[in-house]
């Protein structure tokens, strides 16, 4: 089952305590693609500048990425500039250059129109609504965003977040959303503004779903939230795209299997934990690029090895 994709294809400049790089390739859209790619066809709607090369979309094309729906326009790709330190659990954003993306009407290739899941990565939310107006027969809509439409064009994300079957966002932007710090109680805010599951991304630890009264097909008896583990790592190089990297393990997987049951969502959750645990060990989309579903399914079981609990026979 195929998966249409709209996002950033992005040039990112990131430093970390480990380094630094200038204008690599990055992207919501682009981390997501290599992700879920493991898993399922995926196809991407989104615009670059002149300066994103054949060996740029040579990344995404060998893994198997459908790019005919990234559009070229003349000046430069959206540029982003940030940096970590600390825990490096969160971003600093040091800037935001929109460029072509500021004059991005999304238009979906005919041979686009039969995808069946859609996935909203972090962009414009009017861009994201645009497509998803474009798209009216999909079986299911997840979708992600981040502080800065957040905290400065909110109004344009609300509408957004009445269509979306599942809502993934960190921990720091879901209570930044809701206006609540307790994350039981911010998760119940966000909910009510429309998503109908929402799965909150704890970086190095782990993930949690949160669900509606609404919740979609498949899922229904699932009302307690779900926690899944992340893998303790001694050496997180470069945490940019996890999220994204997550998002694409969760979907990928959901999207590659026949129906969608409790068992299969839970797995979904350990899959984006699991790749979002790749994507950090290098810079940029470095080690997304070599990744074997091999080295997946050894991590996924390393994954529940870590978070499985024997009775103590008391
Ligand atoms: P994350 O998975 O949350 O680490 O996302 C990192 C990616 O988000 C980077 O590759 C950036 O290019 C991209 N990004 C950063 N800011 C924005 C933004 N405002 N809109 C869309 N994409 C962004």
């Amino acid at each position: 089952m195929a998966i249409l994709v709209v996002g950033s294809v992005a040039f990112d400049s990131i430093e970390t305590p480990h380094g630094s790089v200038t204008k690599c390739l990055g992207g919501a859209a682009t981390y997501f693609a290599l992700s879920a790619s493991n898993f399922t066809p995926v196809r991407v709607i989104a615009v670059v500048g002149e300066d994103f090369t054949p060996q740029h979309e040579w990344v995404l094309t060998s893994r198997g990425v459908d790019t005919q729906g990234i559009e070229r326009a003349p000046g430069l790709s959206f540029h982003w500039t940030g940096s970590y330190s600390g825990t490096l659990n969160e971003a600093k954003t040091l800037g935001t250059d929109l460029n072509v993306f500021a004059e991005f009407a999304p238009k979906i290739p005919v041979q686009y129109a039969d995808s069946e899941y859609l996935f909203l990565a972090n962009i414009d939310p009017v861009l994201q609504g645009r497509v998803r107006e474009q798209m009216p027969g999909v079986r299911m809509v997840c979708g992600d965003t981040m502080n800065y439409w957040i905290a400065d064009h909110r109004e344009r994300l609300l509408p957004v977040l009445r269509e979306l079957d599942v809502l993934l966002i960190n921990d720091g932007e879901a209570r930044m959303l809701a206006g609540e710090t307790n994350l039981v109680r911010a998760a119940s805010k966000v909910l009510s503004m429309g998503p109908k599951t929402l799965v909150v991304k704890h970086g190095e630890y782990g993930a949690t779903a949160f669900f509606g009264d609404r919740s979609f097909a498949g899922t229904g008896s699932m009302t307690l939230p779900f926690r899944a583990p992340a893998l303790p790592l001694a050496d997180v190089v470069d945490p940019t795209g996890a999220g994204d990297s997550f998002a694409g393990g969760f979907y990928g997987y959901l999207a590659s299997q026949p129906a969608l049951t409790p068992a299969v969502f839970r797995s979904a959750m350990f899959y984006g934990g699991v790749m979002g645990s790749f994507a950090v060990e290098k810079f940029g989309t470095a080690r997304l690029e070599t990744l074997t579903r091999q080295e997946i399914e050894e991590r996924f079981q390393l994954f529940r090895e870590i978070s499985h609990l024997e009775s103590a026979g008391a």
